[in-house]
């Protein structure tokens, strides 16, 4: 069974070296040693316990989202606190604790109005694994460690929580932006793991339909355990398919969960007038509205983004919904590696084999 403090006592804190999964230019990662970080002032260092792989992270290896050569890499982590720097209290060392991907400081005007995520500035609140070391390392400095360190319940374990950090936060969040209420059919495009749970979401929002797109059979499988109520191929015409189901009538909220043109066009496309196209892909290049489908700019419609919320306050909510069984999301951890294999575990997220949805980075 879990325990919530550990092993670690307050006399000592370890120094050295440690290994870090860098990032070191175009197409080339890996471990290397760096030294355990110390805690500043408002920082704690988190010994990190598990980690996975971001569709992101595959993006920033392949030089296609610019980071720093020499940057660690990650954003999804849990662990337990190692160091507690200066003003950071209420924690003690060894407790376990769940870090979002995104850091806010919880003190600035974007983060007072609510938009955690754009602490800042814009897509300000994403600093680990983007502007500061990243999480796949067995340790991490977090920033502002006050408004971030979600202590994890004694009845939950690491893999319970591991995914709260990013994919169920955002992939709930589109749900949550698109405003479902309860009994809308809601039809999601792409059932990657954001896309899945956004589907969860709309469940949880109270849906009373989830029409979910994807090219893979076997993603549709779990998203029907997810909560979805039809599966649709992308090789049929899926915004006919949407627009019959729904007698014409169209869906009151598309999520788009991948970030292209064509997912963007559908989602807009099988909404009602009025409807809300909620959107957490990440796009390159330019994004083109048909006016066809956007009722010439007079169709009522509700165009809305979200990035992962950040902060401990949406950690422990996330936490209430797994301990409570509202939600289960290890079976989207299909796979499990030694942060001594992280290349392998690169390997197999980035090209999608033996069925993998996210892996399971062991480092501690
Ligand atoms: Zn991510
Ligand atoms: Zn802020």
């Amino acid at each position: 069974m879990a325990i919530a403090i550990e092993e670690h006592s307050a006399r000592q804190v370890t120094r050295g070296f440690m290994r870090a999964n860098v990032f070191r230019g175009p197409g080339h990662y890996g471990l290397e040693e760096k030294p355990i970080p110390r805690a500043g002032s408002g920082e704690a260092v988190i010994r990190v316990r598990l980690t996975t792989i971001c569709g992101t992270d595959v993006h920033i290896v392949r030089g296609e989202y610019p980071v720093q050569p020499g940057l660690t890499i990650g954003h999804e982590a849990v662990g337990v606190v190692h160091e507690l720097g200066l003003g950071v209290t209420g924690y003690h060392i060894g407790q376990r604790v769940l870090v979002g991907a995104i850091t806010p400081c919880g003190q600035c005007d974007p983060c007072l109005s609510g938009h955690t995520s754009q602490c800042g500035g814009p897509l300000g609140g994403w600093k680990l694994g983007n502007t500061i070391d990243g999480v796949q390392a067995e340790y991490v400095v977090v920033p502002y460690a006050q408004a971030n360190l979600a202590v994890v319940p004694g009845s939950l374990s690491v893999e319970e929580v591991l995914l709260l950090a990013d994919i169920a936060s955002t992939g709930f969040a589109a749900a949550e932006s698109g405003k479902v209420r309860l009994g809308d059919i809601v039809a999601v495009f792409a059932q990657g793991p954001i896309g899945l749970c956004a589907t969860l979401g709309a469940k949880l929002m109270g849906a009373s339909q989830i029409l979910v797109v994807d090219t893979d059979p076997e993603r549709l499988k779990v998203a029907r355990e997810f909560g979805a109520s039809a599966l649709l191929l992308t090789e049929g015409d899926v915004v006919q398919e949407i627009r019959d189901f729904t007698e014409g009538r169209g869906v009151d909220v598309a999520i788009e969960a991948l970030g292209t043109q064509a997912t963007f066009e559908n989602a807009l496309r099988v909404l009602r007038p009025g409807g809300t196209l909620s959107s957490v892909g990440v796009y390159s290049g330019h994004l083109r509205i048909p006016i066809d489908a956007f009722g010439a700019g007079l169709g009522d419609y509700t165009v809305v983004s979200t990035l992962c919320p950040g902060g401990k306050a949406r950690m422990r909510r996330l936490m209430r919904l797994v301990e409570s069984h509202r939600i289960d999301l290890t079976p989207l951890l299909t796979h499990s590696f030694a942060l001594d294999q992280i290349d392998r575990a690169y390997e197999l997220f980035s090209a999608r084999r033996d069925g993998v949805l996210k892996v399971a980075i062991r480092v501690a």
